[in-house]
C-alpha cells in the first residue's frame, strides 16, 4: 500500500531513533555477533519483591477489571502522598490523573492544551518523544537550545531568546534527558516569574527527578508558588525510580479542570491503565524507599566512572551530568578522521563506525535536536559499561587523521 493513503499527522512524524538504533543492533546479534547496546533508557535493577507481591496480591483477590478512567482513588491519593513527601505540594485525587507511563500523561497533556498553530517552547537537547508528540497535537516545537559550555542548563536568556506571543506551552525537564542538565534554583524561579507574566502553561516531566547526583536536589517548579501552580501539569511515574519500565504507570497533577479534559481524552483512547499495576504502583510509592538510595549510589559509581573514561579517550569531551542516567559526549572532534576506508564526517558515521567496528551501541544526538553529540546509557552494569568503553577506545585509538 502507498504511504500516501495515511495521514498527514502519521507522515509528519519520525520513528524513534533510539529504537533504529536498537533494532540494528539487534539484526548484529541475530547474526550471532556480541553486541554491547547504550541505546535504551532503561534502568537494569528488577523491579523489588514488594511491589511484585502487591501485584500477586491483586491478582489473587480479583482485582482484575476494569477501573476509574484515571485510575483508583488508592493510588492517586498515594500520588498526593508522594508529591507532598518529595515534592512539598498539596494535590487532591481529583488533581490526579494516571496514565500508560509518562509518556502518555505527556500526550494527553499536549493534546489537552494544544491547538494547531500553537507553538511550544522546548529546550534542547530533549527527549525523542516530546518533540513528535508536540507535532501530532498540532502544534510546533520552538526549540531552545541550552549551552554546552553551561553544561546543557536551561537559563531564562535562553528561553527569552525565543520567546513569542505564540507560545502557549514550556517543557521543561529537569533531570534532563539525554544531557543529565538540571535548572539552577535561580533560573528556576527566574523561569516561574516569567511564565506566570506571559501565562504560558508549564509541562513539567520529573521523571528523573530521584536520579541525581552530587550535592544537586530536584525542585519542582510547580511548588515555588501558587501563580505557577495553576499553570503547571506535573509529569512523573514510576518507571525510573522504581525500575519498573514494562509496568506502565505514569501520572500528571494539575489543576482540576485541566486533568479532568485529560481523562475525558483517555477514555476515548485506552480508559484506564492496567488494574494489577495501579496496585503494584501504590506500594512502589508509598512502601520502604531504601532501594531508591540504593539504585541512586549505584548510578553515581557508573556515572563517575563513564564520564572520566570518556574524557580520557581522545577527541571526545563530556559534560559532567546533575542527573538521569545517561553520558552526552561531544565526538565533533572525530570528523574528518578515518579507519581504512571508513571515514568519519558526522554524528551518523561515528554511530555507525562504533557499531560496525566495536559491536557498541550509542544513540546519535540529532534524535535529540543536538547534533554533534551521542548518548550512552549507563543504566547497564559496570562490567558492561567497561566492556563497551573498552571497545570504544580501541576503536577510536585506529582513527587516523
Ligand atoms: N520522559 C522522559 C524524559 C523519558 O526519558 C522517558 C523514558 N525514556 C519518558 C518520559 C517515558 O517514561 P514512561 O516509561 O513512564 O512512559
Amino acid at each position: 500500500m502507498k504511504t500516501k493513503m495515511f495521514s498527514s499527522k502519521i507522515l509528519n512524524i519520525s520513528p524513534s531513533a533510539t529504537i533504529a538504533v536498537a533494532d540494528k543492533a539487534n539484526e548484529l546479534k541475530s547474526r550471532g555477533i556480541n553486541v554491547i547496546s547504550f541505546a535504551t533508557g532503561e534502568p537494569d535493577f528488577d523491579t523489588s519483591e514488594n511491589i511484585k507481591d502487591a501485584a500477586n496480591q491483586a491478582m489473587k483477590e480479583g482485582f482484575t477489571k476494569y477501573t476509574t478512567v484515571s485510575g483508583i482513588n488508592e493510588l492517586k491519593r498515594a500520588i498526593c502522598v508522594k508529591l507532598k513527601r518529595d515534592n512539598h505540594i498539596e494535590y487532591s485525587p481529583s488533581e490526579i490523573i494516571v496514565s500508560n507511563g509518562a509518556k502518555q500523561a505527556l500526550y494527553n497533556a499536549f493534546m489537552t492544551i494544544c491547538d494547531q498553530g500553537d507553538k511550544v517552547l522546548l529546550p534542547t537537547p530533549c527527549y525523542v518523544s516530546f518533540t513528535e508528540q508536540i507535532k501530532l497535537a498540532g502544534a510546533t516545537p520552538v526549540f531552545v537550545p541550552t549551552k554546552e559550555e553551561n553544561n546543557f542548563r536551561l537559563t531564562l536568556e535562553d528561553i527569552k531568546d525565543k520567546y513569542n506571543p505564540k507560545i502557549k506551552v514550556f517543557l521543561l525537564n529537569s533531570p534532563n534527558n539525554p544531557s543529565g542538565a538540571m535548572v539552577k534554583k535561580e533560573d528556576l524561579n527566574q523561569i516561574a516569574d516569567f511564565l506566570v507574566d506571559k501565562g504560558v502553561w508549564v509541562i513539567t516531566d520529573e521523571i528523573y527527578e530521584n536520579i541525581i547526583y552530587d550535592s544537586n536536589k530536584h525542585i519542582s517548579i510547580a511548588s515555588l508558588n501558587k501563580k505557577i501552580k495553576e499553570q503547571a501539569i506535573i509529569v512523573n511515574g514510576v518507571s525510573k525510580t522504581y525500575a519498573m519500565t514494562g509496568w506502565r504507570v505514569g501520572y500528571a497533577a494539575g489543576p482540576k479542570e485541566v486533568i479532568s479534559a485529560m481523562t475525558k481524552l483517555q477514555g476515548h483512547v485506552t480508559g484506564n491503565i492496567n488494574s494489577i499495576a495501579q496496585k503494584a504502583a501504590i506500594e512502589a510509592l508509598i512502601g520502604p524507599q531504601e532501594v531508591v538510595e540504593m539504585m541512586r549510589e549505584e548510578y553515581t559509581r557508573r556515572r563517575n566512572y563513564i564520564i572520566k573514561r570518556l574524557n580520557s579517550f581522545k577527541r571526545i569531551s563530556c559534560n559532567t551530568p546533575d542527573g538521569a542516567f545517561y553520558a552526552f559526549p561531544n565526538i565533533s572532534k572525530l570528523y574528518g578522521t578515518h579507519f581504512e576506508e571508513k571515514i568519519i564526517n558526522n554524528e551518523i558515521d561515528v554511530v555507525n563506525y562504533i557499531l560496525d567496528e566495536a559491536h557498541v551501541a550509542v544513540v546519535p544526538g540529532k534524535a535529540f535536536e543536538c547534533p554533534d553529540h551521542v548518548r550512552l546509557t549507563f543504566a547497564v552494569s559496570m562490567e558492561i559499561i567497561k566492556e563497551g568503553l573498552n571497545r570504544i577506545e580501541a576503536a577510536i585509538n585506529k582513527l587516523k587523521i
